[in-house]
C-alpha cells in the first residue's frame, strides 16, 4: 500500500525519522511541495547530516527519491546537497527523478524574500529566507521558469530577461544582470538534464507494476497556505491534496495517511501558537528536546500538545494513524497538560477556528495529567511503557481523535514502538 506521512502540527515534528525509518518498507520515496526550507535531521555513520531537497529514502539503497512538479527547486542547493552526499559515498546516480514541471529558485528570489520580510517590519512571517516563497509566487503568476524551460533557449532568454527587469525595478540600487543569470541557469540545466523527467508517468508505471510508493511531506499542516494559520504559514500545500497536484497522481493512489506530531508542541517564526509556554517549562522543553531549527538553528517556540490542532489536521488530511514522537522528552516532569479546546473571546470552541491568526483571544483549556518518573527513552514496547505514559497516550488518542500507530521514543531507528494493533503495522505487512 503507499502511504502519506506528513506533519499534523506546525511542522519540525520528526518526520524524519519517521520517514527514514518506514524507508524499507516502500521503493519509492516522493516529496510534492516545499523546498529546501524543509530540513530533515539524520545520521549516516554517527554523522549528524541533513537533508533539505532530496528525500532521505535516498540513504537506502535502491530507493528511487522524487522531487515532483509541487516542489520548488533551487540548483544550487541540490547540486550542493548531491555533491555532499557524495562525499558521504553516497551516489545518487539514477535513483533521483525530478519533474520536469517543478519551478527553480532563481538567485534573485532569496533578495526578494528577505525584502517582503524587511517591508511586512513588525507583521514579519519568520520565513527561512530561501526564495521559496518569491518561487512559488512566479509559478502563480505565470512568469516561472521551469526545469524543462532550461532546453528552450531562446524561451528562457525572454524570460529571464523581463522577469530579471522587472526584478531590478523593484529592488532598488539592483544591478543583476540578466545575462549572468542566463548563462547560470543554461550550465545548471546541463547538469539537471539528467535526472529529470515526467513524474506523474513513472509513478504511474511504478503502482502498475506494484512499487510501493511512499509520499513525503514537509512542514506541517498548520503551515499549509491553504488550511494553515495564514498568513504565518508556507507557501505550499504541507497538507494532503499536495500529494495529488504535487506529483500528477489521483487520490486513490493514497491507500494510508500517518500524521506525524510531537507529544508536545513546537512551532517557528511568528504566528499564533495558543499552547505556546514561555517560562522555565518552555525552557527545559526546549533544552531537552533540542528545539532548534534543523535548516536555520532558530530557537523553536515551545508549549502542549494542542489536540484542536491535531483534530483538525485529522480532518482536513484524513489521517488514519499517528506517529507519536518525542514522547521521551516529556520523561521526568511532574505533571503534562492537554490542550483540549479554546476560549475564543471568552467563548468555549472545540475546532479550530476558521481563521486562527485573526480569532483574537485564545485562550487554551487544558487537562493535567501526571509525568512519569521511570524513563520512556528508548523504550521499544508499549507495554514497558510506564502506566502513566499509556495513559497519556491513551489520551491523546481520544481527544485527537485518531489511534497512535507508532511512538518514537528517541532520535535512533531503533528507540520506536510500532504499535501491531493499530493501522500503520497493517499497512506495512
Ligand atoms: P522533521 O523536519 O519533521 O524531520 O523534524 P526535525 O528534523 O526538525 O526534528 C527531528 C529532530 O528530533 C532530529 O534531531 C531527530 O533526531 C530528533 N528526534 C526525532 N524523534 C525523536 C524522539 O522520539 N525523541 C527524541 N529525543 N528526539 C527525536
Amino acid at each position: 500500500m503507499n502511504i502519506a506521512v506528513l506533519g499534523a502540527q506546525y511542522g519540525d515534528e520528526g518526520k524524519g525519522k519517521i520517514v527514514d525509518l518506514l524507508t524499507p518498507h516502500f521503493s519509492i520515496v516522493a516529496r510534492y511541495q516545499g523546498g529546501h526550507n524543509a530540513g530533515h535531521t539524520v545520521y549516516v555513520s554517527g554523522r549528524k547530516f541533513v537533508l533539505h531537497l532530496i528525500p532521505s529514502g535516498i540513504l537506502h539503497e535502491g530507493v528511487t527519491c522524487i522531487i515532483g512538479n509541487g516542489v520548488v527547486v533551487d540548483p544550487q542547493a541540490l547540486f550542493a546537497e548531491i555533491d555532499e552526499l557524495a562525499g558521504l559515498g553516497i551516489d545518487v546516480g539514477d535513483r533521483l527523478l525530478i519533474s520536469d514541471k517543478a519551478h527553480l529558485i532563481l538567485p534573485y528570489h532569496r533578495e526578494l524574500d528577505i525584502l517582503s520580510e524587511a517591508r511586512r517590519g513588525e507583521r514579519k512571517i519568520g520565513t527561512t529566507s530561501r526564495g521559496i516563497g518569491p518561487a512559488y509566487e512566479d509559478k502563480i503568476g505565470r512568469r516561472g521558469v521551469r526545469v524543462c524551460d532550461l532546453t528552450d533557449r531562446q524561451a528562457l532568454a525572454d524570460e529571464v530577461r523581463e522577469n530579471v527587469q522587472a526584478r531590478n525595478q523593484i529592488i532598488k540600487d539592483s544591478t543583476l544582470d540578466w545575462r549572468a543569470v542566463y548563462d547560470e541557469l543554461l550550465i545548471q540545466g546541463e547538469r539537471l538534464r539528467r535526472w529529470a523527467g515526467d513524474v506523474s508517468l513513472f509513478l504511474d508505471r511504478a503502482r502498475r507494476d506494484g512499487r510501493r510508493i511512499m509520499f513525503e511531506g514537509a512542514q506541517g499542516t498548520m503551515l499549509d497556505i491553504d488550511h494553515g494559520s495564514y498568513p504565518y504559514v508556507t507557501s505550499s500545500n504541507a497538507s494532503i491534496g499536495g500529494v495529488c497536484t504535487g506529483l500528477g497522481v489521483p487520490p486513490r493512489a493514497i491507500g494510508g495517511v500517518l500524521g506525524v506530531a510531537k507529544a508536545y508542541l513546537t512551532r517557528v517564526g511568528e504566528g499564533p501558537m495558543p499552547t505556546e509556554l514561555f517560562g522555565e517549562l518552555g525552557h527545559r522543553l526546549r533544552e531537552s528536546g533540542q528545539e532548534y531549527g534543523a535548516s536555520t538553528g532558530r530557537p523553536r517556540r515551545c508549549g502542549w500538545y494542542d489536540a484542536v490542532a491535531v483534530r483538525y489536521a485529522v480532518r482536513v488530511n484524513g489521517i488514519d494513524a499517528i506517529a507519536l514522537t518525542k514522547l521521551d522528552v516529556l520523561d521526568g516532569l511532574e505533571t503534562i497538560d492537554i490542550c483540549t479546546g479554546y476560549l475564543v473571546n471568552g467563548a468555549p470552541v472545540d475546532e479550530l477556528p476558521a481563521d486562527i491568526a485573526a480569532a483574537g483571544d485564545i485562550v487554551p483549556v487544558y487537562e493535567t495529567w501526571p509525568g512519569w518518573s521511570a524513563p520512556t527513552k528508548g523504550v521499544t514496547r508499549f507495554e514497558a511503557l510506564p502506566v502513566e505514559a499509556r495513559r497519556y497516550v491513551a489520551r491523546l488518542e481520544e481527544v485527537s481523535g485518531v489511534p497512535v500507530g507508532l511512538i518514537s521514543t528517541g532520535s535512533d531507528r531503533a528507540e520506536t514502538i510500532i504499535r501491531e494493533d493499530q493501522p500503520l503495522a497493517a499497512w506495512l505487512r
